[in-house]
Protein backbone atom coordinates (compact mmCIF):
# COMPACT_ATOMS: atom_id res chain seq x y z
CA UNK A 1 0.00 0.00 0.00
CA UNK A 2 1.63 3.61 -1.08
CA UNK A 3 1.27 6.23 1.49
CA UNK A 4 0.09 9.53 0.16
CA UNK A 5 -0.31 12.60 2.66
CA UNK A 6 -1.93 16.54 0.87
CA UNK A 7 -4.44 19.31 2.00
CA UNK A 8 -6.60 17.88 -0.59
CA UNK A 9 -7.62 14.84 -2.49
CA UNK A 10 -9.92 15.84 -5.20
CA UNK A 11 -11.63 12.76 -6.14
CA UNK A 12 -12.23 12.85 -10.30
CA UNK A 13 -10.59 14.99 -13.10
CA UNK A 14 -13.78 16.31 -15.28
CA UNK A 15 -14.29 19.95 -14.87
CA UNK A 16 -15.71 20.15 -11.35
CA UNK A 17 -12.83 18.46 -9.99
CA UNK A 18 -10.20 20.18 -11.86
CA UNK A 19 -11.77 23.88 -10.87
CA UNK A 20 -11.83 22.39 -7.03
CA UNK A 21 -7.88 21.20 -7.57
CA UNK A 22 -6.51 24.44 -9.14
CA UNK A 23 -8.60 26.57 -6.50
CA UNK A 24 -6.89 24.34 -3.94
CA UNK A 25 -3.84 24.65 -5.32
CA UNK A 26 -3.90 28.60 -5.53
CA UNK A 27 -4.59 28.23 -2.25
CA UNK A 28 -1.11 27.06 -2.05
CA UNK A 29 -2.36 23.33 -0.61
CA UNK A 30 -1.18 20.67 -1.15
CA UNK A 31 -3.52 18.74 -3.82
CA UNK A 32 -3.56 15.24 -5.32
CA UNK A 33 -6.47 14.81 -8.27
CA UNK A 34 -7.08 11.32 -8.61
CA UNK A 35 -8.65 10.42 -12.16
CA UNK A 36 -10.16 7.29 -13.19
CA UNK A 37 -9.73 7.12 -16.80
CA UNK A 38 -6.61 8.01 -18.74
CA UNK A 39 -7.53 11.37 -20.11
CA UNK A 40 -9.25 14.35 -17.99
CA UNK A 41 -12.48 16.04 -18.96
CA UNK A 42 -15.18 13.02 -18.34
CA UNK A 43 -18.45 14.46 -20.17
CA UNK A 44 -16.95 18.15 -20.66
CA UNK A 45 -14.70 16.94 -23.49
CA UNK A 46 -17.91 16.02 -25.56
CA UNK A 47 -19.12 19.63 -24.86
CA UNK A 48 -18.77 23.23 -25.95
CA UNK A 49 -18.92 25.84 -22.74
CA UNK A 50 -19.90 27.06 -19.48
CA UNK A 51 -22.48 29.43 -18.48
CA UNK A 52 -21.66 33.42 -17.69
CA UNK A 53 -23.78 35.93 -16.57
CA UNK A 54 -22.71 39.53 -17.23
CA UNK A 55 -19.52 39.02 -18.23
CA UNK A 56 -17.65 41.23 -20.53
CA UNK A 57 -17.86 38.91 -23.89
CA UNK A 58 -21.97 39.29 -23.42
CA UNK A 59 -21.20 42.84 -22.78
CA UNK A 60 -18.90 43.89 -25.53
CA UNK A 61 -21.88 42.05 -27.65
CA UNK A 62 -24.44 43.80 -26.38
CA UNK A 63 -25.56 40.39 -25.01
CA UNK A 64 -25.35 40.87 -21.30
CA UNK A 65 -27.69 39.28 -18.82
CA UNK A 66 -27.61 40.84 -15.18
CA UNK A 67 -28.06 38.47 -12.42
CA UNK A 68 -31.17 39.63 -11.53
CA UNK A 69 -32.58 38.59 -15.18
CA UNK A 70 -30.54 35.34 -14.50
CA UNK A 71 -31.46 34.61 -10.78
CA UNK A 72 -35.02 35.07 -11.00
CA UNK A 73 -35.52 33.44 -14.53
CA UNK A 74 -33.68 30.43 -13.06
CA UNK A 75 -35.73 30.13 -9.34
CA UNK A 76 -39.14 30.94 -11.50
CA UNK A 77 -38.17 28.15 -13.62
CA UNK A 78 -37.49 25.57 -10.79
CA UNK A 79 -40.37 27.04 -8.79
CA UNK A 80 -38.08 27.67 -6.07
CA UNK A 81 -37.59 23.96 -5.16
CA UNK A 82 -33.72 24.61 -5.41
CA UNK A 83 -31.21 25.53 -3.20
CA UNK A 84 -31.46 29.39 -3.32
CA UNK A 85 -28.05 30.61 -1.94
CA UNK A 86 -26.60 27.76 -4.01
CA UNK A 87 -27.54 28.76 -7.18
CA UNK A 88 -26.93 32.57 -6.47
CA UNK A 89 -23.01 31.53 -5.05
CA UNK A 90 -22.85 30.19 -8.73
CA UNK A 91 -24.44 32.56 -11.24
CA UNK A 92 -22.51 35.38 -8.81
CA UNK A 93 -18.97 33.81 -9.78
CA UNK A 94 -19.61 32.79 -12.71
CA UNK A 95 -18.57 35.96 -15.07
CA UNK A 96 -15.17 35.82 -12.92
CA UNK A 97 -14.94 32.28 -13.56
CA UNK A 98 -14.95 32.75 -17.01
CA UNK A 99 -12.24 35.61 -16.83
CA UNK A 100 -10.50 33.12 -14.62
CA UNK A 101 -10.77 30.33 -17.34
CA UNK A 102 -9.55 33.44 -20.04
CA UNK A 103 -6.64 33.76 -17.65
CA UNK A 104 -5.06 30.63 -17.51
CA UNK A 105 -5.12 30.58 -21.16
CA UNK A 106 -9.07 29.48 -22.57
CA UNK A 107 -10.41 31.36 -25.27
CA UNK A 108 -14.13 31.65 -25.93
CA UNK A 109 -15.14 32.20 -29.22
CA UNK A 110 -18.01 33.90 -27.76
CA UNK A 111 -21.51 33.98 -25.35
CA UNK A 112 -24.04 32.38 -27.53
CA UNK A 113 -27.93 31.75 -26.95
CA UNK A 114 -29.17 27.36 -27.51
CA UNK A 115 -32.01 28.35 -29.54
CA UNK A 116 -34.20 31.74 -30.17
CA UNK A 117 -35.59 32.20 -26.97
CA UNK A 118 -32.77 31.36 -24.31
CA UNK A 119 -30.10 33.81 -23.29
CA UNK A 120 -26.56 34.06 -24.38
CA UNK A 121 -24.95 32.63 -21.34
CA UNK A 122 -23.30 29.41 -23.34
CA UNK A 123 -19.82 31.04 -23.22
CA UNK A 124 -18.57 28.44 -26.09
CA UNK A 125 -14.68 27.51 -26.26
CA UNK A 126 -12.72 28.47 -29.00
CA UNK A 127 -11.88 25.02 -30.97
CA UNK A 128 -8.56 24.40 -31.59
CA UNK A 129 -10.02 23.84 -35.54
CA UNK A 130 -11.27 26.78 -35.56
CA UNK A 131 -14.47 25.35 -36.10
CA UNK A 132 -17.65 26.42 -33.49
CA UNK A 133 -19.37 22.74 -32.25
CA UNK A 134 -19.34 19.61 -30.16
CA UNK A 135 -16.21 18.84 -28.72
CA UNK A 136 -14.78 22.69 -28.53
CA UNK A 137 -15.15 22.12 -24.60
CA UNK A 138 -12.40 19.48 -24.58
CA UNK A 139 -9.92 22.95 -25.53
CA UNK A 140 -10.86 24.21 -22.12
CA UNK A 141 -10.31 20.57 -20.06
CA UNK A 142 -6.41 21.09 -21.71
CA UNK A 143 -5.39 24.09 -20.22
CA UNK A 144 -7.12 23.62 -17.19
CA UNK A 145 -5.09 20.05 -17.11
CA UNK A 146 -1.80 21.37 -17.47
CA UNK A 147 -2.56 24.44 -15.25
CA UNK A 148 -3.31 22.25 -12.29
CA UNK A 149 -0.16 20.75 -12.86
CA UNK A 150 1.74 23.63 -13.30
CA UNK A 151 1.02 24.71 -9.64
CA UNK A 152 1.56 21.68 -8.38
CA UNK A 153 -1.29 19.36 -8.36
CA UNK A 154 -0.42 15.61 -8.56
CA UNK A 155 -2.51 14.23 -10.88
CA UNK A 156 -2.98 10.16 -10.49
CA UNK A 157 -4.20 8.52 -13.91
CA UNK A 158 -5.96 5.42 -13.87
CA UNK A 159 -6.20 5.65 -10.46
CA UNK A 160 -10.03 4.99 -9.66
CA UNK A 161 -10.99 5.97 -5.66
CA UNK A 162 -12.69 3.08 -4.35
CA UNK A 163 -13.69 4.40 -0.81
CA UNK A 164 -13.42 7.23 1.48
CA UNK A 165 -11.32 7.26 4.92
CA UNK A 166 -13.83 8.53 7.54
CA UNK A 167 -12.31 8.69 11.03
CA UNK A 168 -14.54 10.04 14.14
CA UNK A 169 -17.18 11.30 11.65
CA UNK A 170 -14.56 13.51 9.84
CA UNK A 171 -13.63 12.60 6.24
CA UNK A 172 -9.98 12.56 5.93
CA UNK A 173 -8.73 10.89 2.80
CA UNK A 174 -9.56 8.52 0.10
CA UNK A 175 -8.52 4.55 -0.73
CA UNK A 176 -7.58 4.33 -4.42
CA UNK A 177 -6.00 1.60 -6.60
CA UNK A 178 -3.60 2.38 -9.20
CA UNK A 179 -3.22 1.10 -12.73
CA UNK A 180 -0.77 -1.57 -11.51
CA UNK A 181 -3.11 -2.76 -9.28
CA UNK A 182 -1.25 -1.20 -6.31
CA UNK A 183 -3.44 0.04 -3.21
CA UNK A 184 -3.10 3.99 -1.87
CA UNK A 185 -4.26 5.44 1.28
CA UNK A 186 -3.83 9.42 0.55
CA UNK A 187 -4.47 11.00 3.83
CA UNK A 188 -6.09 14.29 3.20
CA UNK A 189 -7.26 16.89 5.43
CA UNK A 190 -10.62 18.18 2.89
CA UNK A 191 -11.57 15.73 -0.12
CA UNK A 192 -14.07 16.68 -3.02
CA UNK A 193 -16.04 14.42 -5.12
CA UNK A 194 -17.26 15.22 -8.28
CA UNK A 195 -17.37 11.90 -10.25
CA UNK A 196 -19.98 12.76 -12.78
CA UNK A 197 -22.90 11.09 -11.38
CA UNK A 198 -24.18 7.39 -12.75
CA UNK A 199 -25.83 8.20 -16.31
CA UNK A 200 -23.57 4.99 -17.64
CA UNK A 201 -24.90 2.47 -15.02
CA UNK A 202 -27.68 0.47 -15.43
CA UNK A 203 -27.70 -0.87 -12.52
CA UNK A 204 -28.14 2.27 -10.62
CA UNK A 205 -30.30 3.66 -12.72
CA UNK A 206 -32.60 1.14 -12.01
CA UNK A 207 -32.62 1.26 -8.48
CA UNK A 208 -32.72 5.14 -8.08
CA UNK A 209 -34.68 6.38 -10.66
CA UNK A 210 -36.82 2.93 -11.49
CA UNK A 211 -35.27 3.41 -15.43
CA UNK A 212 -34.19 0.93 -17.80
CA UNK A 213 -30.77 2.66 -19.37
CA UNK A 214 -30.90 2.23 -22.76
CA UNK A 215 -34.52 1.02 -23.55
CA UNK A 216 -36.62 3.54 -22.32
CA UNK A 217 -33.83 6.05 -21.52
CA UNK A 218 -31.17 6.98 -23.01
CA UNK A 219 -27.86 8.72 -22.15
CA UNK A 220 -24.17 9.83 -23.87
CA UNK A 221 -22.94 6.45 -21.80
CA UNK A 222 -19.64 8.41 -20.76
CA UNK A 223 -17.55 5.81 -19.86
CA UNK A 224 -16.73 5.54 -16.09
CA UNK A 225 -19.33 7.53 -15.02
CA UNK A 226 -20.97 4.95 -12.96
CA UNK A 227 -21.75 6.33 -9.32
CA UNK A 228 -18.32 5.54 -7.53
CA UNK A 229 -18.54 8.96 -5.79
CA UNK A 230 -22.22 8.69 -4.61
CA UNK A 231 -21.98 5.12 -3.85
CA UNK A 232 -18.50 6.25 -1.90
CA UNK A 233 -20.33 9.73 0.02
CA UNK A 234 -23.31 7.72 0.76
CA UNK A 235 -21.53 5.16 2.69
CA UNK A 236 -19.80 8.18 4.76
CA UNK A 237 -23.16 9.09 6.09
CA UNK A 238 -24.26 11.41 3.16
CA UNK A 239 -27.99 12.13 2.70
CA UNK A 240 -29.41 10.79 -0.68
CA UNK A 241 -31.23 13.94 -2.54
CA UNK A 242 -32.19 14.58 -5.60
CA UNK A 243 -31.61 12.86 -8.03
CA UNK A 244 -32.94 12.94 -11.69
CA UNK A 245 -31.97 12.92 -15.08
CA UNK A 246 -30.64 15.67 -17.43
CA UNK A 247 -33.07 15.14 -20.01
CA UNK A 248 -32.11 16.21 -23.62
CA UNK A 249 -34.11 14.89 -26.98
CA UNK A 250 -34.41 12.67 -28.62
CA UNK A 251 -34.79 11.12 -32.11
CA UNK A 252 -33.26 7.51 -32.14
CA UNK A 253 -31.55 7.47 -36.07
CA UNK A 254 -29.01 5.18 -33.80
CA UNK A 255 -25.97 4.37 -36.99
CA UNK A 256 -27.92 6.90 -39.37
CA UNK A 257 -27.07 9.70 -36.67
CA UNK A 258 -26.99 12.19 -39.78
CA UNK A 259 -30.76 11.47 -40.21
CA UNK A 260 -31.30 12.53 -37.00
CA UNK A 261 -32.15 16.12 -37.74
CA UNK A 262 -34.43 15.39 -40.49
CA UNK A 263 -36.76 13.98 -37.98
CA UNK A 264 -36.11 16.70 -35.49
CA UNK A 265 -37.94 19.73 -37.18
CA UNK A 266 -40.96 20.44 -35.56
CA UNK A 267 -42.76 17.92 -37.73
CA UNK A 268 -45.71 15.78 -36.70
CA UNK A 269 -44.67 13.93 -33.14
CA UNK A 270 -47.46 11.21 -32.62
CA UNK A 271 -47.01 8.82 -29.31
CA UNK A 272 -47.99 5.05 -29.42
CA UNK A 273 -51.53 5.30 -29.78
CA UNK A 274 -51.37 7.57 -32.80
CA UNK A 275 -51.97 10.55 -31.03
CA UNK A 276 -50.35 14.15 -30.75
CA UNK A 277 -48.77 15.01 -27.65
CA UNK A 278 -47.39 18.60 -27.84
CA UNK A 279 -46.76 21.61 -29.27
CA UNK A 280 -43.87 20.00 -32.31
CA UNK A 281 -42.30 23.85 -31.84
CA UNK A 282 -41.44 23.35 -28.23
CA UNK A 283 -39.54 19.87 -29.10
CA UNK A 284 -36.76 22.57 -30.10
CA UNK A 285 -36.24 22.50 -26.19
CA UNK A 286 -34.41 19.45 -25.93
CA UNK A 287 -35.35 18.98 -22.94
CA UNK A 288 -39.31 19.33 -23.24
CA UNK A 289 -39.29 17.06 -25.80
CA UNK A 290 -37.50 14.35 -23.52
CA UNK A 291 -40.14 15.52 -20.51
CA UNK A 292 -42.84 14.88 -22.91
CA UNK A 293 -41.85 11.89 -24.63
CA UNK A 294 -41.08 10.06 -21.02
CA UNK A 295 -44.59 11.18 -20.48
CA UNK A 296 -46.40 9.30 -23.10
CA UNK A 297 -47.05 5.34 -22.17
CA UNK A 298 -44.57 3.27 -23.35
CA UNK A 299 -41.74 6.44 -23.06
CA UNK A 300 -42.10 6.03 -26.71
CA UNK A 301 -42.98 8.46 -29.35
CA UNK A 302 -42.69 8.58 -33.17
CA UNK A 303 -41.37 11.84 -35.64
CA UNK A 304 -43.08 11.50 -39.09
CA UNK A 305 -42.27 13.37 -42.38
CA UNK A 306 -42.99 12.46 -46.14
CA UNK A 307 -40.56 12.46 -48.64
CA UNK A 308 -41.95 15.95 -49.64
CA UNK A 309 -40.71 17.40 -46.37
CA UNK A 310 -37.33 15.72 -46.67
CA UNK A 311 -36.97 16.92 -49.86
CA UNK A 312 -37.72 20.55 -48.91
CA UNK A 313 -35.10 20.20 -46.16
CA UNK A 314 -32.23 19.08 -48.92
CA UNK A 315 -33.35 22.08 -50.94
CA UNK A 316 -33.35 24.71 -48.42
CA UNK A 317 -32.08 23.94 -45.67
CA UNK A 318 -33.29 22.91 -42.06
CA UNK A 319 -36.02 25.50 -40.66
CA UNK A 320 -34.18 24.60 -36.92
CA UNK A 321 -30.43 24.35 -36.76
CA UNK A 322 -28.26 25.22 -33.79
CA UNK A 323 -24.42 25.19 -33.26
CA UNK A 324 -24.63 22.10 -31.70
CA UNK A 325 -25.34 20.58 -34.84
CA UNK A 326 -22.82 20.81 -37.76
CA UNK A 327 -25.32 20.97 -40.75
CA UNK A 328 -22.36 20.57 -43.49
CA UNK A 329 -22.55 16.47 -42.50
CA UNK A 330 -26.01 16.48 -42.96
CA UNK A 331 -26.16 17.72 -46.88
CA UNK A 332 -26.98 14.39 -48.59
CA UNK A 333 -30.66 13.80 -46.70
CA UNK A 334 -32.15 12.08 -49.27
CA UNK A 335 -29.31 8.86 -49.60
CA UNK A 336 -29.11 8.78 -46.01
CA UNK A 337 -32.70 8.22 -45.71
CA UNK A 338 -32.44 5.83 -48.43
CA UNK A 339 -29.21 3.78 -46.52
CA UNK A 340 -31.74 3.97 -43.75
CA UNK A 341 -34.68 2.32 -45.41
CA UNK A 342 -32.41 0.08 -47.44
CA UNK A 343 -30.45 -1.04 -44.40
CA UNK A 344 -33.52 -1.46 -42.36
CA UNK A 345 -32.47 0.38 -39.71
CA UNK A 346 -34.54 -0.43 -37.13
CA UNK A 347 -35.71 2.82 -35.68
CA UNK A 348 -36.42 4.42 -38.84
CA UNK A 349 -39.67 3.28 -41.32
CA UNK A 350 -40.83 4.11 -44.43
CA UNK A 351 -44.18 3.20 -46.44
CA UNK A 352 -45.97 4.29 -49.28
CA UNK A 353 -49.26 4.83 -47.38
CA UNK A 354 -49.45 6.14 -43.56
CA UNK A 355 -51.60 3.12 -43.29
CA UNK A 356 -48.73 1.30 -43.89
CA UNK A 357 -46.69 3.10 -41.69
CA UNK A 358 -49.02 2.87 -38.90
CA UNK A 359 -48.77 -1.31 -39.24
CA UNK A 360 -45.29 -1.08 -39.51
CA UNK A 361 -44.78 0.77 -36.10
CA UNK A 362 -47.75 -1.06 -34.02
CA UNK A 363 -50.35 2.13 -34.24
CA UNK A 364 -53.81 1.21 -35.37
CA UNK A 365 -54.03 2.86 -38.95
CA UNK A 366 -57.31 4.34 -38.56
CA UNK A 367 -56.30 6.77 -35.64
CA UNK A 368 -53.01 7.22 -37.37
CA UNK A 369 -54.66 8.85 -40.26
CA UNK A 370 -56.87 10.73 -38.55
CA UNK A 371 -54.05 12.06 -36.80
CA UNK A 372 -52.43 13.35 -40.06
CA UNK A 373 -55.66 14.35 -41.82
CA UNK A 374 -56.63 16.44 -39.06
CA UNK A 375 -53.07 17.74 -38.55
CA UNK A 376 -53.29 18.93 -42.37
CA UNK A 377 -56.33 20.51 -41.88
CA UNK A 378 -54.38 22.78 -39.65
CA UNK A 379 -51.66 23.16 -41.71
CA UNK A 380 -53.97 24.14 -44.18
CA UNK A 381 -55.68 26.49 -42.45
CA UNK A 382 -52.41 28.01 -40.86
CA UNK A 383 -53.40 27.25 -36.79
CA UNK A 384 -53.39 24.38 -34.82
CA UNK A 385 -56.35 23.89 -32.67
CA UNK A 386 -54.90 21.17 -30.56
CA UNK A 387 -51.66 23.16 -29.14
CA UNK A 388 -51.05 26.61 -31.06
CA UNK A 389 -47.93 24.99 -32.48
CA UNK A 390 -45.71 27.94 -34.33
CA UNK A 391 -47.35 28.93 -37.31
CA UNK A 392 -43.72 28.26 -39.48
CA UNK A 393 -43.67 24.52 -38.39
CA UNK A 394 -46.70 23.37 -39.82
CA UNK A 395 -45.98 21.36 -42.75
CA UNK A 396 -48.77 19.17 -44.25
CA UNK A 397 -48.00 15.74 -44.61
CA UNK A 398 -48.64 15.41 -48.18
CA UNK A 399 -47.43 11.99 -48.61
CA UNK A 400 -45.42 12.37 -51.75
CA UNK A 401 -42.35 10.53 -51.59
CA UNK A 402 -43.98 8.11 -49.31
CA UNK A 403 -44.10 8.57 -45.40
CA UNK A 404 -41.14 7.64 -42.44
CA UNK A 405 -40.68 7.26 -38.74
CA UNK A 406 -38.15 7.68 -36.78
CA UNK A 407 -38.60 6.49 -33.30
CA UNK A 408 -37.95 8.83 -29.87
CA UNK A 409 -37.34 7.76 -26.60
CA UNK A 410 -35.97 10.33 -23.79
CA UNK A 411 -32.34 11.08 -23.55
CA UNK A 412 -30.03 12.68 -21.03
CA UNK A 413 -26.89 13.91 -21.15
CA UNK A 414 -26.49 11.28 -17.91
CA UNK A 415 -27.86 11.98 -14.50
CA UNK A 416 -28.00 14.68 -12.29
CA UNK A 417 -27.66 15.18 -8.22
CA UNK A 418 -27.20 12.73 -5.93
CA UNK A 419 -26.16 14.32 -2.80
CA UNK A 420 -27.24 17.59 -0.62
CA UNK A 421 -25.08 20.08 -0.69
CA UNK A 422 -24.66 24.09 1.07
CA UNK A 423 -23.34 26.92 -0.88
CA UNK A 424 -20.15 26.07 0.07
CA UNK A 425 -20.62 22.69 -1.77
CA UNK A 426 -20.36 20.72 2.09
CA UNK A 427 -22.02 17.38 1.79
CA UNK A 428 -24.99 17.41 4.54
CA UNK A 429 -25.36 14.33 6.43
CA UNK A 430 -29.28 13.49 6.92
CA UNK A 431 -30.06 15.59 9.41
CA UNK A 432 -28.55 18.18 7.19
CA UNK A 433 -25.40 19.19 8.99
CA UNK A 434 -22.21 19.34 7.15
CA UNK A 435 -19.77 15.95 7.38
CA UNK A 436 -16.69 17.67 7.94
CA UNK A 437 -13.81 17.42 5.56
CA UNK A 438 -16.02 15.94 2.69
CA UNK A 439 -17.32 18.36 -0.45
CA UNK A 440 -18.91 17.70 -3.61
CA UNK A 441 -18.93 19.83 -7.15
CA UNK A 442 -20.44 19.15 -10.68
CA UNK A 443 -22.81 16.42 -11.55
CA UNK A 444 -23.00 14.84 -8.10
CA UNK A 445 -23.91 17.66 -6.34
CA UNK A 446 -26.07 19.52 -9.03
CA UNK A 447 -29.19 20.06 -7.39
CA UNK A 448 -30.11 23.12 -9.00
CA UNK A 449 -32.40 22.30 -11.86
CA UNK A 450 -35.56 20.91 -9.70
CA UNK A 451 -36.74 18.62 -12.13
CA UNK A 452 -35.42 19.70 -15.76
CA UNK A 453 -32.08 21.26 -17.12
CA UNK A 454 -32.70 24.82 -17.79
CA UNK A 455 -32.21 25.58 -21.52
CA UNK A 456 -33.37 29.00 -21.46
CA UNK A 457 -29.90 30.14 -19.42
CA UNK A 458 -27.65 27.54 -21.71
CA UNK A 459 -23.76 26.12 -20.33
CA UNK A 460 -25.62 25.51 -16.52
CA UNK A 461 -23.96 22.14 -16.35
CA UNK A 462 -20.60 22.73 -17.24
CA UNK A 463 -20.93 26.40 -15.98
CA UNK A 464 -21.93 24.47 -12.93
CA UNK A 465 -19.20 22.08 -12.74
CA UNK A 466 -16.77 24.60 -12.87
CA UNK A 467 -17.91 27.05 -10.47
CA UNK A 468 -19.22 24.66 -7.89
CA UNK A 469 -16.00 23.54 -7.77
CA UNK A 470 -13.93 26.73 -7.37
CA UNK A 471 -16.63 27.09 -4.40
CA UNK A 472 -15.67 24.00 -3.24
CA UNK A 473 -11.95 25.18 -3.43
CA UNK A 474 -13.13 28.26 -1.54
CA UNK A 475 -15.00 26.48 0.96
CA UNK A 476 -12.37 23.96 2.07
CA UNK A 477 -9.79 27.33 2.18
CA UNK A 478 -12.48 28.38 4.83
CA UNK A 479 -12.44 25.17 6.96
CA UNK A 480 -8.61 24.70 6.98
CA UNK A 481 -8.32 28.27 7.79
CA UNK A 482 -10.54 26.89 10.99
CA UNK A 483 -8.28 24.11 11.55
CA UNK A 484 -5.50 25.97 11.86
C1 LIG B 1 -22.49 15.24 -25.32
C2 LIG B 1 -22.47 16.19 -24.16
C3 LIG B 1 -22.40 17.55 -24.41
C4 LIG B 1 -22.43 18.46 -23.35
N1 LIG B 1 -22.33 19.79 -23.62
C5 LIG B 1 -22.40 20.68 -22.61
C6 LIG B 1 -22.25 22.09 -22.85
O1 LIG B 1 -21.92 22.54 -23.95
N2 LIG B 1 -22.46 22.92 -21.80
C7 LIG B 1 -22.77 22.47 -20.56
O2 LIG B 1 -22.99 23.29 -19.66
N3 LIG B 1 -22.82 21.16 -20.28
C8 LIG B 1 -22.63 20.26 -21.27
N4 LIG B 1 -22.66 18.92 -21.00
C9 LIG B 1 -22.69 18.49 -19.59
C10 LIG B 1 -21.29 18.67 -18.97
O3 LIG B 1 -20.32 18.07 -19.79
C11 LIG B 1 -21.28 18.08 -17.57
O4 LIG B 1 -22.22 18.76 -16.79
C12 LIG B 1 -19.91 18.22 -16.91
O5 LIG B 1 -18.90 17.59 -17.66
C13 LIG B 1 -19.97 17.63 -15.51
O6 LIG B 1 -18.70 17.77 -14.93
P1 LIG B 1 -18.24 16.83 -13.73
O7 LIG B 1 -16.84 17.24 -13.45
O8 LIG B 1 -19.22 16.90 -12.64
O9 LIG B 1 -18.31 15.34 -14.26
P2 LIG B 1 -17.77 14.65 -15.58
O10 LIG B 1 -17.37 15.63 -16.61
O11 LIG B 1 -18.78 13.65 -15.94
O12 LIG B 1 -16.45 13.91 -15.10
C14 LIG B 1 -16.51 12.87 -14.19
C15 LIG B 1 -15.13 12.25 -14.08
O13 LIG B 1 -15.13 11.34 -12.98
C16 LIG B 1 -14.24 10.29 -13.28
N5 LIG B 1 -14.50 9.22 -12.31
C17 LIG B 1 -15.61 8.47 -12.18
N6 LIG B 1 -15.48 7.62 -11.14
C18 LIG B 1 -14.26 7.85 -10.60
C19 LIG B 1 -13.56 7.29 -9.50
N7 LIG B 1 -14.06 6.29 -8.77
N8 LIG B 1 -12.32 7.76 -9.21
C20 LIG B 1 -11.77 8.74 -9.96
N9 LIG B 1 -12.39 9.30 -11.02
C21 LIG B 1 -13.63 8.86 -11.33
C22 LIG B 1 -14.59 10.00 -14.72
O14 LIG B 1 -13.59 9.23 -15.34
C23 LIG B 1 -14.71 11.42 -15.29
O15 LIG B 1 -13.47 11.89 -15.75
C24 LIG B 1 -22.57 17.99 -22.02
C25 LIG B 1 -22.61 16.62 -21.77
C26 LIG B 1 -22.56 15.72 -22.82
C27 LIG B 1 -22.61 14.25 -22.51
Amino acid sequence: MRKMEVDVAVVAGGPAGLAAAITACENDRKTALFEKSNTTGGAANMGMGVLGIDTSIQRSNFNDIDFQTAFRKHMEYTHYRVNGPLVSAYFRKSADTVEWLQDMGVKFAGAYRYSKDSEATWHVVQPENGRIGPRAASGMIKVMTNHAIELGCEICYETPVYDLIVEDGKVCGVLAKDKNGEEIECRAKAVVVATGGFGSSAEMMKAELGLNLGVDQMTFMVPGVVGDGLRMMWKAGAQKYGMNMEVAGGTLSGEYSSTGLVFNQADLLVNRDGIRFMAESDAMNSTFFGNAIADQPGRIAYSIIDGSIAKRYQKSGYPHISIVHDISTHVNIMNDLKAAEEDKCPTIWHADTIEELAEMIGIDPDVLADTVDEYNDFCDQGYDELFAKDRQDLRPLTGKGGFYACECRPGAYGTIGGVKVNAKMQVFDKDCRPIPGLYSAGTDANTIYGDSYNFKLPGNSMGFAVNSGRLAGDGIEDYLESLE
